[in-house]
């Protein structure tokens, strides 16, 4: 197997290959992007063509087009190892394991099979057999649709505007009424009961007696994975058949189906994202299907309401920017805002899609292709949308709904991660409501901190201090004064941690920092220290770390400074920029030109800093 693990690599281009998921650029003699890994703006992801080897300086995670593969795509070995074989037509020897699980299919011709090594730990069914019986299932499934028994269900399809062509790739089926069409057909292949159920075919009868086809008597919908493997069905009621059942019922979660990670469409899809630098949201994979067929091939759909961080993770290998065409109804909508705050604060662009008249997409796809296209070009950034609706809502030129509209829209700005961005919403909220921009900005700047929970070490430990009790006393402390407070009770806990103070930390935030009794090198009054002593252990009672040794004290506060402080330098920046900004609006105002353009020179200095 080592031969052909070297014959692949001899044969492929690491850089044709990872050049397939990020935007590589020559850079001496290397190649570089922006980590697919991790978050960056600098690009410390590079490629040695030369060694076919991958290395990112910021996450460390490196290796060859095996490890990036699997990391990439999620894959284990052999299937990476399946994978490039196939796209460097090296033919692997065929691998049978003694496998327990006994049968003699191998999935497609010349397949690759996995090993024993690789089983599902819950079910001891192996994954390669569970992607097998799936394969075949959506075999018998399409050839049920195109013979007499699917008539009806074909023909629904057509009258919804699907071309064959259309059905055909998507890989629509049937599966006719009755309790073992499938499993019996399955059987008869050589997969067992077991595999059917690890891949959520089966339904288990009470008593473990054998099982039944969970879907029966509905058209059925593969689901596939980024590589075009099915993962799953979502499955429609047959027209005319039983309608009082779920419309609609879906794999439930198994090895290979992870609902929370489905992009219905994202095998099709994916190509286009990456060259339309682009990816459109749909509802459900009718409008997916209707789509494609249109031109937009660009589109996915989400199985559940609104996306989830795993789908956006997926949708960032291929574009930084999506739009999201919802149907006009409330559930639409709502499913839109929420999806929006997730994607802004993944640091995407947001675009919406909204559609006079409460037509879906696969009805104007199929009715009206022009105004499809229309709709799609004419999209408008999200947050303006949003700012759009609640201008309708609510009446701006009353304080109340003046205040509703800001308190609203300032939960939308409070996951921006980028403060510039940020700033300029913020001058359009101010604009919009006619309201001073300082005022708009303090509600933002309340709605972030009620949104924020720094968890500097995440899973192991999560500190309970997303509202300070200091906060709820004195409204006006800023957050920057509550994390220096912090600051110095952790440092006055474990005096150890008072070099992270001066460890890359600027020169502004140092200064900021010595401004604080218990920080400073001043003299401290003893009065203030005793009160600090108090505070501090009250926070270390707060953290429930009063029974703590100092080792284990420091192993949890050191994370926390440092989030402490990576957080204040942010912080501080922000603090700056938008102080400056309100100073450049006043100067403005008054006339004063001189003074505005230092302070635009000023804003521009804060905003270099690292
Ligand atoms: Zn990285």
């Amino acid at each position: 197997m080592d031969s052909q693990v070297e014959e692949i690599k001899a044969r492929l281009s690491i850089v044709e290959l990872i050049g397939g998921y990020v935007h590589l650029v020559k850079a001496g003699a290397h190649w570089k992007a922006c980590c697919p890994f991790h978050n960056e703006k600098t690009p410390s992801f590079t490629v040695n063509e030369e060694r076919q080897m991958w290395h990112c300086f910021g996450c460390n995670k490196g290796g060859d087009a095996f490890a990036f593969l699997m990391e990439i795509e999620g894959l284990e070995f052999r299937e990476a190892l399946q994978l490039l074989a196939e796209r460097t037509g090296v033919e692997l020897k065929p691998y049978r394991s003694q496998s327990t699980t006994g049968g003699s299919f191998i999935p497609g011709e010349g397949e690759y099979q996995t090993g024993d090594d690789e089983r599902a730990p819950s079910a001891g069914v192996s994954k390669a057999r569970v992607f097998g019986v799936l394969e075949l299932a959506t075999k018998f499934g399409e050839k049920q649709l195109w013979s007499p028994v699917g008539a009806k269900s074909l023909a629904y399809l057509q009258g919804r505007g699907l071309t064959d062509e259309t059905i055909k790739q998507f890989r629509i089926g049937y599966i006719p009424k009755g309790w073992r069409h499938l499993a019996d057909f399955l059987a008869s292949k050589n997969f067992t009961d077991s595999e059917m159920l690890a891949a959520g075919l089966l339904i288990e009868k009470e008593g473990g007696t054998g099982g039944y086809d969970r879907f029966r008597e509905r058209i059925m919908f593969p689901i596939l994975d980024v590589l075009g493997r099915v993962i799953g069905f979502s499955a429609r009621v047959e027209p005319g058949a039983d309608e009082s059942q779920a419309k609609y019922i879906n794999t439930p979660e198994t090895v290979v189906y992870h609902k929370s990670s489905v992009l219905y469409g994202i095998a099709f899809a994916k190509q286009a994202m990456k060259s339309e630098d682009q990816a459109i949201f749909v509802e459900g994979q009718m409008d997916v299907i209707a789509m494609h067929q249109a031109g937009f091939t660009q589109t996915v759909a989400v199985s559940g309401t609104a996306l989830t961080e795993e789908q956006l993770k997926i949708i960032k290998r291929y574009t930084t920017s999506i739009r999201l065409f919802f149907d006009m109804d409330k559930a639409g909508q709502t499913a839109a805002r929420r999806s929006t705050e997730l994607a802004l604060k993944a640091g995407l662009r947001v675009m919406i899609v909204a559609i006079e008249g409460g037509k879906d997409a696969a009805e104007l796809a199929q009715h009206d292709p022009d105004a499809l296209r229309g709709a799609i070009q004419g999209a408008i950034p999200a947050l303006d949308y949003f700012l759009q609706r609640l201008m309708v809502r609510y009446n701006r030129h009353n304080p109340e709904g003046r205040r509703d509209i800001v308190e609203d829209f300032a939960t939308l700005l409070s996951v921006m991660p980028d403060v510039v961005e940020r700033s300029f919403w913020l001058k359009r909220l101010a604009e919009t409501v006619e309201s001073d921009e300082h005022i708009v900005a303090e509600s933002v700047d309340r709605a972030i901190r009620a949104r924020r929970v720094p968890t500097p070490n995440a899973g192991a430990y999560t500190p309970s201090v997303a509202t300070p009790t200091a906060s709820s006393h004195t409204p006006f402390t800023h957050r920057s004064e509550i994390l220096r407070q912090r600051i110095g009770w952790c440092c006055l806990l474990d005096a150890s941690l008072r070099v992270l103070l001066s460890q890359n930390i600027s020169e502004s935030v140092q200064a900021y920092l010595s401004e604080d009794p218990i920080l400073g090198n001043a003299n401290t009054l003893e009065a203030q220290l005793r009160e600090a002593m108090f505070a501090s252990e009250q926070f270390l009672e707060q953290e429930g770390l009063t029974q703590s040794t100092p080792e284990e004290r420091h192993v949890i506060l050191e994370p926390l400074v440092r989030q402490y402080l990576s957080e204040l330098t942010k912080e501080l920046q922000h603090e700056a920029l938008k102080r400056i900004e309100y100073q450049m609006k006043q100067a403005r105002e008054s006339g004063n030109r001189e003074e505005e353009s230092r302070l635009r020179a000023e804003f521009a200095r804060v905003l270099s800093e690292k």
